[in-house]
């Protein structure tokens, strides 16, 4: 089998604290690489992981806006965090790995081509996205975004867009542009009626599109406790991983790559992520 590649960079903040260390025996596998990234004054590893090219931002991102994120002293996780999405993609296209597991701090999908917000400064996804398919000529890509919270970059980055799916869990009205679907979530929904919502609407619409590549945008702020609580269960995103999985196996050969977004709580990063990644790498299904 293929490996699963994950995708990290030493970075300060509570949630990741423990990790890679919390990945505990994943990173002894096989089937499991991992590629890290060290900040300049660190000793460097045999898989660094680069920053992302100013060229491959501006792509996405209009120089004005790098510019303003550049202010916020929070540049070189951005690039770090976008770089590991870029990436994980770039060696599932070249057939290295299957699928990959980002670790970033900063996410995606506030992120549109002018502005930034809520903790994203660049799109991580959007720029993946733009390279594939100048250097590998996909041309079919689905987000599926269950972040707590509405993707409002990745929504305007791709609201023009055919070839890419967009589909967004949020407490938004749903809706339905040229391909990018919001879909509502009821607020204090039951674990079962998400995942019924999930596997009526994304599964459908997946299915149907055939993208080559699947992004989620995985945020666990919906979590019971988290900042954007709307009552999910640690369980969910579980059962939810195992879906999406099963699902890229079925479209696109399993070639998904899961981003982390949202969520603060250094006790569901350490309990939920090992677990994801032990379903992506199919290390222990059950
Ligand atoms: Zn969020
Ligand atoms: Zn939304």
């Amino acid at each position: 089998m293929m490996p699963t590649g994950i995708f990290f960079y030493y970075q300060q903040g509570e949630r990741l604290r423990d990790f890679p260390q919390a990945l505990g025996e994943i990173l002894e596998k096989d089937d499991v690489f991992l590629y890290d990234a060290f900040y300049p004054s660190k000793p460097k590893s045999s898989f660094d992981l680069e920053p992302v090219a100013i060229e491959a931002l501006h792509k996405v991102h209009v120089p004005e806006m790098v510019d303003r994120v550049k202010a916020t002293g929070n540049y070189e996780g951005a690039l770090y965090s976008a770089a590991g999405t870029l990436a994980a993609a770039v060696r599932i296209s070249s057939g290295e790995i299957i699928n990959a597991f980002v670790f970033t701090g900063y996410g995606d999908h506030h992120a549109g081509s002018d502005f930034f917000g809520g903790g994203c400064y660049f799109n991580g996804a959007a720029i993946a996205i733009h390279e594939l398919q100048e250097r590998f000529g996909a041309k079919r890509f689905a987000i599926i975004d269950t972040d707590a919270h509405h993707g409002d970059g990745t929504w305007q980055l791709f609201e023009r867009n055919p070839t890419v799916l967009y589909i967004c869990f949020c407490s938004g009205s749903s809706q339905e542009k040229n391909h990018n679907v919001n879909i509502h979530v009821p607020f204090r929904v039951r674990d079962s009626s998400y995942l019924a919502l999930a596997k009526d609407t994304f599964q459908k619409w997946v299915k149907v599109f055939e993208p080559e590549i699947i992004f989620w945008n995985w945020g666990y702020d919906g979590t019971i406790g988290e900042y954007g609580d709307i009552g999910l269960s640690p369980e969910l995103h579980l059962q939810m991983a195992r879906e999406i999985r099963k699902l890229a196996d079925e479209v696109c050969s399993g070639r998904l790559i899961i981003i982390l977004c949202g969520g603060s709580r250094r006790d569901y990063a350490n309990f939920l992520i090992p677990r994801i990644i032990t379903i992506l790498a199919k290390l222990a299904m059950v």
